[in-house]
């Protein structure tokens, strides 16, 4: 069994920005924008290809940026951090 069968396609709600690249100026910028942990700026944003079961509509042709990305890595840990706990913020109202 893969990581993802149950994960609800975390990775695919969110993105993050490493900001480290960025002038301070941007940083701040982006710091008043909302969500920074770090030097990473999470956005959410879900992709229009995500069912709603968490799978890939396009999964045979999906962009080389989703094939690459590290199954079970810290990015990957840390979507489905956020997913679970944005899954059980809805499930408390
Ligand atoms: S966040 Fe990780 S486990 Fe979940 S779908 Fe993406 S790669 Fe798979
Ligand atoms: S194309 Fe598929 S794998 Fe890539 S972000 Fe969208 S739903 Fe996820």
């Amino acid at each position: 069994m893969c990581l993802c069968d149950d994960c609800g396609g975390a990775c695919c709600r969110y993105v993050t920005i490493n900001v480290g690249a960025m002038t301070p100026d941007q940083q701040r910028w982006a710091t008043m924008r909302g969500d920074l942990e770090g030097l990473r700026w999470h956005i959410r944003s879900e992709c229009e290809h995500l069912w709603k079961s968490g799978r890939c509509a396009i999964y045979s042709h999906r962009p080389e940026v989703c094939r690459d990305f590290d199954v079970g890595g810290e990015y990957c840990k840390d979507a489905r951090a956020r997913w679970k706990n944005e899954r059980a913020d809805h499930a408390d109202k």
